[in-house]
């Protein structure tokens, strides 16, 4: 049962703009539960303008730490004292960490919960396994790109509508090739990872309109986005007989590490909060 909220209760939450849809409350305060902690989560909205008083107001451990989303995530490195190697890698920050020194703290797990949702579903990294292709220039393209040239991917195929923004993450590296739509078939070509990085395919979005037949069947499919749970894309990919990965498990994943740094406690074994995600997206259909 979850314990009363007193003065001493501590605080973490979620910050975006808007923030209504995040199921991070869901999950951790879930955890917190079942951990039997002295804990809330939260989810605030600033205006896209507050999002700096906001922080800079929860310094010394007013709340003990924020998962940060769309559109806050460079603004949140920027502000941070300290930022972890993945953090300054890809250039943005999903978690927040507020010390009682008065310091903040920047780090990036959304690379970390990509690499786990992968790995359910096959994929080791390693360049003998062939090549990744990496549909998107945003934040979540810049992490899985970082993140797979980390796993070994030999070659990374970055395929976006805007090229100068795909150009920004290659950053001149000559593991990573950049494409517009016209070269996806043939990006597709060999690649034994495949991951949407877009908002395509999002409900209320436009589709994603991509042809998997050239691709092999034994590349895994995956795609960050998880409302709806099973996209169009990874409906297709199933259907062609590729392993599939889904954004849930990446949003899962990337919320473990923030927990155990707010909280200073393990996520507790048992709580089955793929589920609980699952039927509030159910809910919010
Ligand atoms: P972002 O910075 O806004 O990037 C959006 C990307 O989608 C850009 O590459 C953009 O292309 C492309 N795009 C959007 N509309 C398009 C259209 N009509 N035609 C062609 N391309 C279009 O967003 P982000 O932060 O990188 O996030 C991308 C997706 O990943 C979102 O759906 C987000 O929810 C998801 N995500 C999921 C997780 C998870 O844990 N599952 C974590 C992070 C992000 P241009 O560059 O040409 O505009």
């Amino acid at each position: 049962m979850r314990r009363p909220i007193t003065a001493s209760t501590r605080i973490a939450g979620v910050v975006g703009h808007p923030v209504r849809h995040s199921l991070s409350p869901a999950i951790h305060n879930a955890w917190i539960e079942a951990a039997g902690l002295d804990a809330v989560y939260l989810a605030f909205a600033p205006r896209p303008e507050g999002f700096g008083a906001l922080a800079e107001g929860f310094r010394g451990g007013v709340v003990a730490g924020l998962n940060v989303t769309i559109p806050f995530k460079e603004e949140a490195l920027a502000l941070a004292d300290r930022a972890s190697p993945a953090a300054r890698a890809i250039g943005a920050a999903n978690v927040l960490v507020f010390g009682e020194d008065g310091a903040i703290e920047a780090d990036n797990t959304d690379g970390a919960g990509l690499m786990v949702a992968l790995a359910k579903a096959g994929f080791q990294g390693g360049a003998e396994q062939g090549h990744a292709v990496v549909l998107g220039a945003g934040g979540a393209a810049r992490s899985a790109v970082t993140a797979l040239l980390a796993v070994g991917a030999a070659r990374c195929a970055l395929v976006n509508r805007t090229l100068d923004r795909a150009r920004a993450i290659a950053g001149g590296d000559p593991r990573v090739s950049v494409h517009g739509w016209s070269e996806a078939a043939a990006a597709l070509q060999g690649a034994a990872v495949i991951v949407n990085a877009t908002s395509l395919g999002m409900t209320g979005q436009a589709p994603l309109e991509l042809d998997l037949d050239p691709a092999p069947t034994s590349a895994v499919v995956m795609d960050m986005v998880y409302r709806p749970l099973q996209t169009d894309l990874l409906k297709r990919a199933r259907d062609r007989g590729h392993p599939i990965a889904d954004g849930l498990d990446m949003l899962i994943a990337q919320a473990g590490p923030s927990f155990t740094r707010f909280f200073d406690a393990p996520v507790p074994d048992g709580v089955d909060v793929r589920a609980l995600c699952v039927a509030e997206l159910g809910a919010r259909a």
